[in-house]
């Protein structure tokens, strides 16, 4: 007995050292480095039963992304914890290391969640945390304290970058860092109902600490989005005004003064949130005010963080009843809104508290300036465009086929836990294919790629033939959402226009003119309606009148000869139902 006492005294005061080791140090102005911040909850693995570190997956830096659960009936199996009918928050911090508030905040909450602070406890009997302490690992290992060049500290941050100066959060279509795609895995493991990605903002000068991106309504499926609308944001944001933090929505202006007001933001997934709630999980994304101290920064993400465990806890069965019902719903959708439109008429009204901006001569440029001068606070009603309407739907087909080739494609689906199955045999099956006519790319890379915009494609009746192992997919499943979003030429954030696709887009087969004219002549000869096109074209077009390879080139094209799958988007819709052989 004796033994224990002392055992247990032992244990307790080298607990009690080991949690005032971690270095936390926000009110210092001081944000830990990565090997600090994964010694800190390794510390927190080794002491407390009810936290487990994993690590899961690997980032570009050849470093492991970890992840801390904390399960008060230390059950760490997120298919156990499901059937417990519990929820789940993910919290991802250090997307952009520059802005480590989230680091800070979520070690101090794993510490008070796991000391009891507060009874803080009781808030997860029915709720499951899981933490990423630094996603951008490689961001985070270069530290400098000048990267932010006007942001308030802390004294030294991590880069905007990973290791291959991707941001990771543009990357979740096109997953290029490993980050992505092992942060992917996570989601999809532990399901959560609730993503946090915490940020610090640029942009305008206003007297709030905390600014927030929440899911935009639209994106939520059934009663998960009136839940969501007009029970847990007005409850968040009450909450945060009684902890002394009141919250606006991200301040989303640049250049000019919030007076006028500003817009919403309809995310789409190539960022994390607009990813997570294409899967019908609410997603915020904290934006802390650059010029606010650290220790305010931190704190307020802390106690938003808190918030919304407090929220999820309180309700955590009619979340996950509204997330259920949300699920099922987007499963049967048959319509699918790829392109929203901005009302820049109708709007909501927010009682904003800003400064007065005023201008005065630049001594460096000698031109107008304007400022914000915070010896003029105000708080006035100020415009907040939030309000979108549909401006593009697309019908839900009843499969797609997409080529085994396209392996990449395939194993992006795959980790998104798409369904598919694979066809049984080779088959010839007709389709209205697709036939790119006409896209515009960025003038210069966009992450890493020459992103394809305003995609126009036709429509054509072909026969194709697909090979056993092919792809079927029944899009009316979980991730419905997501597969609308990548595999139609409609939407910004398609596979195609991510680069995916672009062989296609190259002819393989050209013909020599002078051998050709010959051809050409006969197949005029026999096809009057391409003959009158070719003459129409001759008349009206005059460089195609004087450039013979430009109409030779156009009779190729309109022939056999010409090979039918140059710029065929080579995933491929099916409108009805079909009996395939699948494995
Ligand atoms: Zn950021």
């Amino acid at each position: 007995m004796i033994q224990k006492i002392v055992f247990t005294l032992f244990f307790l005061t080298w607990a009690a050292s080991t949690i005032a080791q971690i270095p936390l140090r926000y009110e210092q102005n001081e944000s830990p480095t990565y090997s600090q911040t994964i010694e800190a909850y390794r510390y927190l693995d080794s002491i407390y039963a009810k936290a487990k570190l994993f690590t899961c997956g690997l980032s570009d830096s050849g470093h492991p992304l970890h992840l801390l659960v904390i399960s008060v009936d230390e059950d760490f199996d997120p298919v156990s914890i499901k059937k417990k009918n519990k929820c789940t928050i993910l919290i991802n911090n250090g997307t952009h290391p520059g802005e480590p508030d989230g680091i800070d905040a979520s070690i101090q909450l794993a510490i008070d969640i796991l000391e009891n602070k507060n009874k803080l406890q009781k808030y997860v009997q029915n709720t499951v945390i899981c933490i990423v302490p630094v996603y951008n690992i490689g961001g985070q290992l270069n530290r400098s304290p000048y990267f932010r060049s006007n942001q308030n500290g802390p004294k030294e941050y991590g880069f905007r970058g990973n290791d291959k100066n991707y941001n990771l959060n543009r990357d979740f279509v096109k997953a290029d860092a490993l980050e992505t795609r092992s942060l992917i895995e996570i989601f999809h493991r532990w399901q959560p109902e609730v993503f946090i990605d915490t940020h610090t903002s640029n942009g305008a000068d206003y007297q709030y600490v905390m600014t927030l991106i929440a899911t935009h309504h639209n994106l939520l499926d059934g009663g998960l989005k009136t839940f969501y609308k007009d029970k847990m944001l007005p409850h968040l944001y009450a909450d945060m005004e009684k902890v002394g933090y009141p919250m606006i929505p991200y301040v989303n202006v640049w250049g000019t003064s919030p007076d006028n007001g500003f817009e919403g933001f309809m995310d789409t997934p190539r960022f994390a949130s607009g990813y997570t709630s294409t899967f019908n999980t609410i997603a915020f994304v904290t934006e802390t005010h650059m010029f606010k101290p650290y220790n305010q920064r931190v704190k307020s993400t802390y106690e938003f963080c808190l918030a919304t465990l407090k929220f999820v806890s309180d309700n955590a069965t009619e979340l996950r009843k509204h997330k259920k019902e949300a699920d099922e719903k987007t499963i049967n959708n048959s319509e699918f809104v790829l392109q929203w439109r901005m009302d820049t008429v109708e709007h909501e009204t927010l009682m904003f508290k800003g400064y007065e901006v005023k201008t005065k001569k630049s001594e460096l440029t000698g031109q107008t300036r304007y400022y914000y001068d915070r010896n003029l606070p105000y708080e006035k009603p100020i415009p907040y465009y939030n309000i979108f309407h549909a401006q593009l739907s697309v019908k839900v087909p009843a499969l797609y086929i997409i080529p085994q080739q396209w392996r990449e494609v395939v194993h992006l689906l795959k980790i998104s836990n798409i369904e598919m199955k694979r066809l049984a045999a080779d088959t010839v099956l007709n389709v209205d294919a697709q036939y790119i006519s006409d896209f515009e790319n960025t003038d210069e890379t966009y992450e890493g790629h020459y992103y394809h915009q305003n995609v126009q494609y036709t429509t054509q009746n072909c026969d194709v033939r697909f090979y056993k192992g092919d792809y079927v997919i029944n899009p009316h499943q979980k991730g419905l959402k997501y597969l609308m979003q990548t595999l139609e030429l409609d939407g910004g954030d398609s596979f195609f226009a991510w680069n995916f696709f672009d062989p296609i887009l190259e002819q393989k087969e050209y013909f020599s003119p002078y051998v050709f004219e010959e051809v050409a002549i006969e197949l005029l000869a026999k096809d009057a309606k391409l003959k009158q096109e070719f003459e129409h074209r001759k008349q009206n077009d005059a460089a195609f009148a004087k450039s013979a390879y430009a109409q030779l080139s156009f009779i190729y094209h309109h022939s056999v000869y010409y090979e039918p799958t140059h710029n065929r988007y080579p995933v491929f819709r099916f409108e009805a139902p079909m009996n395939l052989r699948v494995d």
